[in-house]
């Protein structure tokens, strides 16, 4: 196996793509904020099946939180994640400073109408900005000609493919499963931000939705009845505090009266420092 190239300008990254693209090569880009977890790493297992050069970006982008968000305390481990990388077979990692990505007098966003007027969006009113802007601009740097992205984002990755037809980019980009611990709970980096008795409470986001799926198949199909239900299983839990919990169309994110199709069911909760998010595909 090659060294894997520690990249830190857009300039000598896009050189690189240059290169590779030249040689007919597919190029699988995967994105990441780093302080990386199996979550990240069978995205990069699943890229490796995509193409034969992969590209994994690490970059904390400030774009993307708001005034009094988790950006100075978010987890980074560089080198713990460049031995992590180097196991997957990862090709090349783009980290690039602060400065690199956005110069004194950058002005110009990606900025979506819809999608980001739901769920995350409305307590996150820049987080998709701020990621439709970095997402482009790494795609413009890594050049890739397949992105994956996970399904734990799920809006995230709504947007991103929402964002790929409407600008032309001619991408094709993987959405792929939620890694769990082995009790349910989601993986995230900002996992580490909770004290045992609050990684107890974060139970509660997973067991909710599967209460849902629960109701679901046993024939319940009235949408603010299934939150109810979860809000209530989410509350008997020590330190939550509900941001959403909705259940919509997977492609629009518009909200469902009724689960009379495959429906998303998608929530963020507070515990102690850290927000989490999970959802699950309803299926009637
Ligand atoms: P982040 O570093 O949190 O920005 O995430 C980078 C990528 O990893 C995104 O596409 C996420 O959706 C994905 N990801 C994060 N956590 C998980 C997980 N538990 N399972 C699968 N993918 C994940």
């Amino acid at each position: 196996m090659s060294a894997i190239e520690i990249i830190t300008t857009a300039k000598e990254m896009q050189a690189r793509s240059d290169r590779i693209r030249s040689q007919g090569t597919t190029i699988v880009f995967v994105p990441t904020m780093g302080f990386l977890h199996e979550g990240h790493l069978s995205l990069m297992r699943e890229g490796k099946k995509q193409g034969e050069d992969l590209v994994v970006s690490i970059f904390v982008n400030p774009k993307q939180f708001g005034p009094g968000e988790d950006l100075e305390a978010y987890p980074r481990d560089l080198e713990r994640d460049l031995e992590l990388v180097r196991k997957e077979g990862v090709n090349a990692v783009f980290t690039p400073y602060p400065g690199e990505m956005y110069g004194e007098r950058f002005q110009t966003f990606v900025e979506l109408e819809k999608l980001p007027k739901h769920l995350c969006g409305i307590s996150r009113p820049l987080f998709f900005k701020g990621v439709a802007t970095v997402v482009t601009k790494l795609f413009n740097i890594v050049k890739p000609h397949v992105a994956v992205f996970g399904q734990k984002d799920f809006q995230q990755l709504t947007v991103i493919r929402q964002m790929v037809r409407d600008l032309n980019l001619d991408i094709t980009i993987i959405g792929s499963p939620t890694v769990r611990e082995p009790d349910g709970l989601a993986m995230s980096s900002r996992n580490t931000y909770l004290t045992p008795e609050q990684r107890l409470s974060a139970l509660s986001l997973n067991k909710s939705l599967k209460k849902a799926q629960t109701l679901v198949e046993n024939g319940l199909r009235d949408a603010d009845e299934i939150i109810d239900a979860a809000a209530a299983l989410i509350r008997s839990h020590p330190e939550t505090e509900i941001d959403y919990i909705s259940v919509c169309d997977p492609e629009t994110l518009d909200d469902l009266v009724t689960i009379d199709r495959p429906a998303l069911m998608a929530l963020a909760v507070k515990i102690g420092k850290a927000r989490l998010i999970d959802n699950m595909i309803l299926k009637p």
